[in-house]
């Protein structure tokens, strides 16, 4: 069932199966009610995410192939297929064309479309994108082949100009913002530009520390509350309106 009304807080990106302890990550965010989706980096490491998220209150699985690790499991694609009829939700996927992985940008163009394909054909997806270094090309590809009426791309972590996120938003894109991206100046010049109806917050955990240690879904809080400064509105305002935007997207 999906509980969103008891939820007090959203955390739409993180990986709980990469913690040292993948069970106890997800009873600590059921226990901390905080609204969280586990994305998975590669559909080999579906069944297990997606057994134990079947009788979860909070906590969703995404069924993701990531572009970091396309060089290695674009093989993976038929596998992540097979699966795709078992959730509702997808990612990690998307585009990385940073210097360590921009080799397979190719490879990761051809998986991508056709992840986008097989959403837009099954509909109804909801999908947590990566961007790194080629907003312009994963826009170019959602706009392409995941028409708005078949589908929503929330970009993660997103580090795109100002004009590609008026751009996102024109496509129906939401933003999920960590804490990361509200620390710099120039993250915080986008998000405050960002429309408050199409932000949700995540982690990114473990990606993302806090006190020196990996993040966990119920640091969206602090994630919030940064956010509530940026906006200029207060920490429950915004903790209401992410959640209004998590109803909106779910329904
Ligand atoms: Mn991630």
């Amino acid at each position: 069932m999906t509980d969103t009304t008891q939820a007090v807080g959203v955390d739409f990106h993180c990986h709980l199966d990469l913690y040292p302890d993948f069970e106890a990550a997800i009873a600590k965010a059921e226990a901390a009610r905080i609204y969280t989706l586990t994305v998975t980096t590669t559909p080999k490491a579906w069944p297990r995410n997606h057994e134990l998220t079947r009788q979860t209150r909070f906590v969703r699985a995404a069924l993701g192939l990531h572009p970091q690790l396309i060089a290695e499991r674009a093989g993976e694609l038929p596998l992540w297929e097979r699966h795709l009829s078992e959730t509702r939700y997808v990612g990690e996927v998307g585009l990385d064309a940073g210097p360590r992985f921009y080799k397979s940008l190719d490879t990761q163009k051809q998986v991508f479309r056709r992840v986008l394909q097989c959403c837009a054909d099954a509909g109804g997806k909801i999908l947590t994108v990566h961007s790194v270094r080629s907003a312009a090309q994963v826009l170019d590809m959602i706009e392409e082949h995941l028409p708005r009426d078949r589908g929503t791309a929330i970009l993660h972590w997103f580090t795109g100009s100002r004009s590609e996120a008026k751009r996102a938003v024109a496509l129906g894109c939401y933003f999920s913002v960590n804490a990361e991206m509200v620390r710099t100046d120039r993250g915080r010049a986008l998000v405050a530009e960002l429309p408050t109806d199409r932000i949700l917050t995540e982690t990114d955990g473990p990606f993302t520390q806090v006190h020196g240690r990996p993040s966990e879904p119920s640091d969206v809080e602090a994630t919030a509350t940064s956010l509530a400064r940026v906006l200029g509105l207060s920490p429950e305002a915004v903790g209401k309106k992410v959640q209004s935007n998590l109803r909106t997207l779910l329904d």
